[in-house]
C-alpha cells in the first residue's frame, strides 16, 4: 500500500468494519419457536408418559425422506449406534474423510475397527470418489461420508465405488440437515444418515442426534444397542443382555423442542443458502480469494462459511490474514483442527501423506459460523472486510 492509503486495518489501529458496538449477529442465544412451549408442557403435564421422542422421530424421518429414525443424545452416539448396528468391528477398515469432527472417527474406534482417512477435493474439503477408491483395503467394510461445512458431497460417483465394493455407506449429515443432492435429502442416498441437534447445529435442541434410514431392521438393532443397552425383553424372566450396549437415550423434553425447530428449519436453510450465495458472489472478484464452490445439482446449507486464500498472492501467511479478518469483525478463525490425523493425537496412524489436499485446504482457509440471522447488509460488510484485508496484504 502506498503512503496515500487512507484505509488502515483494524489490526493496525484503524476502525473495524464491524466493531464491538455493532457486531455481526451471533449464533447464540438460539431462538426457540413459541410452538415448543406447549409441547414441552405436554411432556411435563404427562409426567413423562407421552412419547414425544417417537413423535419427533416420525416427523424427522419424514422430513429427511426416510422411513425410520432413532433419536439419541447427540450425533457422536448416533454414529456409534450406526457402526455398532452394522456390526463393524476388529479387523474391519472404515474409510472416513480426513477433514471432519471427532464424532465421525470415534464411532469407528469404539467398535474396534480401523479408520482409514481419505483425502478431499482441494476446493470443497469433501471426500471424492477417487479418494475413496484410493483408501480401500481388502478389509474395507464401510465408508463414512461427511458433508462438511454444510456443502454436499458428490454422492453419485462415491456410491458407485461403494456399491462396487459392497461397502455400507453411512452419511454424516450433522452439518447438512435437509440439504439435497439431485433433489433428494442427504442421508437418504447411502444406507443411513446421522444428524446432530447440538446447540450450534442448524436444528438445535440443546443436545441431541438421530440415526435415520429406510432399513427398519437396522434402526431396531441400533435401538437395542443405543437405548436398551443390548437388552431384549424375555417374558416371564425380565430381560437378557445379548450384547454390550449403551444408554444413549434422548430426552422427551428435547424432542418437544425438536418438533418445533423442525417446522422452522426449511425457511432458515433457504435463508442461509441465499445469503451465503450472495457473499460468494460479492467476493468472487477479489483476486486470490475463493468462496465455497457449490456442486451442480446440490443445495448446500452452510454450517460454516469458509474462504480459501491463494497465499502466493499475499505478503503475509494465513494466520496474519485470519487475525486481520477477525479484527475487522468476522467471528472466525482458521480450521486446522478439523484435520483429524493431525488434531487427534491419540490416533495410531497420524500420517498426513495420504491427505495432501486436506492439509493444503486447511492451511489456507478461514471459516466462521453461518446463521440465518445474517442480513444482506451484514453480508455486504463481510465482503467489505475481506476486500479491505486482501487489498492491504496483496503482494
Ligand atoms: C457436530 C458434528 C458431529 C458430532 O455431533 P454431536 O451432536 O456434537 O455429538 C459429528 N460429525 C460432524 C461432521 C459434526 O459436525
Amino acid at each position: 500500500m502506498g503512503a496515500l492509503s487512507t484505509v488502515s486495518l483494524a489490526i493496525d489501529g484503524g476502525s473495524p468494519v464491524r466493531g464491538p458496538e455493532n457486531p455481526l449477529p451471533a449464533v447464540f442465544p438460539r431462538d426457540i419457536p413459541a410452538a415448543a412451549r406447549p409441547l414441552v408442557n405436554e411432556v411435563l403435564d404427562s409426567g413423562f408418559t407421552v412419547n414425544m421422542t417417537g413423535r419427533f422421530e416420525r416427523l424427522f424421518a419424514e422430513a429427511c425422506g426416510m422411513r425410520h429414525a432413532l433419536c439419541v443424545c447427540n450425533c457422536t452416539t448416533a454414529l456409534h449406534a450406526a457402526t455398532a448396528a452394522y456390526r463393524l468391528g476388529p479387523g474391519d477398515d472404515v474409510v472416513v474423510s480426513g477433514v471432519t469432527d471427532f464424532g465421525s472417527v470415534s464411532c469407528i474406534l469404539w467398535q474396534g475397527a480401523r479408520p482409514v482417512f481419505a483425502d478431499v477435493d482441494p476446493t470443497t474439503g469433501n471426500m471424492t470418489a477417487a479418494a475413496l477408491a484410493a483408501a480401500l483395503t481388502p478389509n474395507t467394510k464401510a465408508v463414512i461420508v461427511v458433508h462438511f461445512w454444510g456443502l454436499v458431497c458428490d454422492l453419485a460417483p462415491i456410491l458407485e465405488v461403494a456399491r462396487a465394493h459392497d461397502l455400507t455407506v453411512i452419511e454424516d449429515c450433522c452439518q447438512t440437515p435437509l440439504a439435497t443432492y439431485r433433489g433428494r435429502p442427504v442421508g437418504s442416498l447411502g444406507d443411513c444418515g446421522c444428524y446432530s441437534f447440538d446447540g450450534e447445529k442448524h436444528l438445535s435442541t440443546d443436545v441431541g442426534g438421530a440415526l435415520v434410514s429406510d432399513d427398519g431392521d437396522l434402526i431396531e438393532r441400533a435401538r437395542r444397542f443405543a437405548i436398551a443397552r443390548g437388552g431384549v425383553p424375555e417374558p416371564g424372566y425380565g430381560r437378557r443382555h445379548v450384547e454390550l450396549g449403551q444408554n444413549y437415550s434422548y430426552s422427551q423434553m428435547n424432542a418437544a423442542v425438536g418438533i418445533a425447530q423442525l417446522e422452522t428449519l426449511p425457511a432458515q436453510n433457504a435463508r442461509r443458502r441465499e445469503r451465503a450465495a450472495l457473499l460468494t458472489r460479492l467476493v468472487s472478484d477479489i483476486p486470490g480469494v475463493h468462496g465455497p464452490p457449490v456442486l451442480p445439482h446440490t443445495e448446500p446449507i452452510y454450517w460454516l462459511y469458509f474462504l480459501r486464500f491463494d497465499l502466493a498472492q499475499f505478503r503475509v501467511g494465513l494466520d496474519e490474514l485470519a487475525a486481520a479478518l477477525t479484527a475487522e469483525g468476522l467471528p472466525g478463525g482458521t480450521a486446522r483442527y478439523y484435520l483429524v490425523p493431525d488434531s487427534h493425537t491419540f490416533l495410531e496412524n497420524r500420517d498426513l501423506s495420504h491427505v495432501p489436499n486436506a492439509v493444503g485446504l486447511l492451511n489456507s482457509a478461514y471459516r466462521w459460523p453461518w446463521t440465518d440471522r445474517y442480513t444482506e447488509a451484514d453480508v455486504a460488510d463481510m465482503a467489505g472486510m475481506v476486500r479491505k484485508v486482501a487489498a492491504a496484504y496483496r503482494r
